[in-house]
């Protein structure tokens, strides 16, 4: 075999009662779908044929060096404990330190069932599968922490939703896949040492320099309140912002029923499975808040003080709104061209978001024309805009380099969700292209690039996605 994989497993050698060791499910027909060549080379994976990429990123061969095993954890689901989940569908293979020295895991979803399965397959269909590795590494070419997508691999066999659909693998490289629940699981079984064990191999993996569980846990809410700002500053929305998918590491994960804005309005739901709007898109600071303050109360077990952990804990999470409104004014001034502060700033912003919610504007597009002449064509009455722009002008009078600020802010290019479904229904037809194509332009998401003027379009009437599914 010529492909080799530079295993080093620091989350196997936890003790036993964090997983459960099993290989993956061998599928039937492995042919590889995607393949990420330049994520490879960071992991220093060497190259490989692509049948022997397939046979390894499908589950069917399991390369040398890797330990394959299920994570066990928990999670609050739509604000319901759990006391326990899992990787039901899901199996790490082990994890590589990079050409970068950084470390991550390189895992497999949809690679067959788990003793966490549930009532589940294990497995996943082709739809999702691509979409993941779209939606991931878009996100990524826009400067957002996330898990990254090493391969697509369609594994030859039916899987059964509604219908029966093709199924696929997804290799999901993430810098780890320690979540809020991985936490709470321990906590919630009152066992102190694995506790303590899992609080020590986070800090050692993610954040070094914490003296102890309230460094960590304000180093994980500033991670993930700036996470969350830059969701909020494209227009994403995660959809399932439950505390087992949530990372410790700050990266977004679990690219299920996520999607983006395409006419801007705060409280938009796309997931079909979220009836009341618990993660709309506005909600997602406060969700990320309400998830942040169950970590505190999985940590506090550690503290020998208990008292004093909760009273330390508390104003770490209370001081949390603050830190979001200061990053989201930043990431919003910079997206009307503004590197300066100015009082009246956050109410210009306010405006403009209420103007372009009350006149269906376009989030991506009416931020990405701003500039030009363009924007003021997204909203249903133009002079809407046009007032707003008359105070914003006089505002940037003061500014030095607005439009080159607000280009390298505001992406001309977001995995529309039309677009999506359109690669996938085309890629189950064994067409490739348009996920290629996709893959292309969303690599360079802050450059225009007319020839992909198509792609920049919103859904026309008949077009538009209104709901999204969690594909399980
Ligand atoms: P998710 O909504 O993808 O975050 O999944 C929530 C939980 O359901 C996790 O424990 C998953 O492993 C599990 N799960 C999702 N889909 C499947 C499936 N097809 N088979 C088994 N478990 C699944
Ligand atoms: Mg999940």
């Amino acid at each position: 075999m010529s492909l080799h994989i530079p295993f080093d497993n620091s989350y196997a050698r936890l003790p036993d009662g964090f997983y459960s060791r099993l290989d993956p499910t061998p599928v039937k027909a492995p042919h590889l779908l995607a393949f990420n060549e330049a994520l490879a080379g960071v992991l220093g994976i060497s190259r490989g044929e692509a049948v022997e990429l397939a046979r390894v990123f499908s589950g069917n061969e399991v390369p040398e060096g890797a330990a394959p095993l299920a994570q066990l954890y928990a999670g609050h689901q739509f604000g319901s404990f759990n006391p326990q989940l899992g990787d039901g569908r899901a199996i790490l293979l082990g994890e590589v330190v990079g050409t970068d020295g950084a470390r991550r895991d390189i895992q497999l979803k949809g690679a067959g069932p788990t003793p966490y399965s549930r009532m589940g397959d294990g497995r996943a269909w082709m739809g999702p599968v691509l979409r993941e590795y779209l939606v991931s590494e878009a996100m990524h070419a826009m400067g957002i922490p996330t898990t990254r997508a090493l391969a697509a691999v369609a594994t030859g066999e039916p899987v059964l939703r509604e219908s029966p659909l093709p199924g696929a693998v997804l290799t999901r490289v993430a810098s780890s896949h320690i979540r809020v629940g991985t936490f709470q699981i321990f906590a919630a079984r009152q066992d102190r040492a694995a506790l303590q064990a899992l609080f020590e191999h986070t800090r050692d993996r993610h954040y070094p320099e914490a003296a102890g569980p309230a460094d960590l846990l304000r180093d994980v809410a500033e991670r993930q309140a700036r996470l969350v700002v830059q969701w909020l500053s494209v227009g994403f929305i995660h959809g399932v912002m439950n505390t087992d998918n949530c990372t410790l590491s700050g990266e977004t994960i679990d690219y299920g029923p996520c999607a983006f804005l395409d006419a801007y309005h705060p409280m938009r739901v796309y997931s079909s499975i979220d009836r009341q709007g618990r993660y709309a898109y506005g909600n997602q600071p406060d969700i990320l808040v309400w998830n942040m303050a169950q970590l505190a109360t999985a940590l506090v077990p550690l503290m020998e003080d208990q008292e004093a952990a909760v009273e330390e804990f508390s104003e770490i999470i209370h001081a949390l709104p603050r830190i979001i409104r200061r990053e989201w004014l930043r990431l919003f001034r910079a997206k009307i061209g503004l590197a300066t502060e100015e009082e009246g700033d956050e109410a210009l912003i306010g405006d403009l978001l209420n103007r372009m919610a009350g006149n269906q504007a376009d989030f991506t597009n009416t931020f990405r024309r701003l500039g030009g002449t363009r924007a003021r064509d997204e909203f249903t009455d133009p002079a809407a805009f046009d007032q707003w722009a008359e105070g914003w002008r006089a505002r940037l009078e003061r500014e030095a380099a607005p439009q080159e600020l607000m280009d390298r802010t505001n992406p001309a290019f977001i995995p529309r969700n039309h677009r999506l479904e359109e690669m996938i229904e085309a890629a189950v037809g064994g067409d490739m292209a348009p996920f290629h194509r996709l893959m292309e332009v969303l690599a360079r998401p802050y450059a225009d690039q007319p020839e992909a003027a198509d792609l920049q379009r919103p859904p026309a009437p008949g077009e538009e996605v209104r709901a999204t599914f969690c594909g399980t």
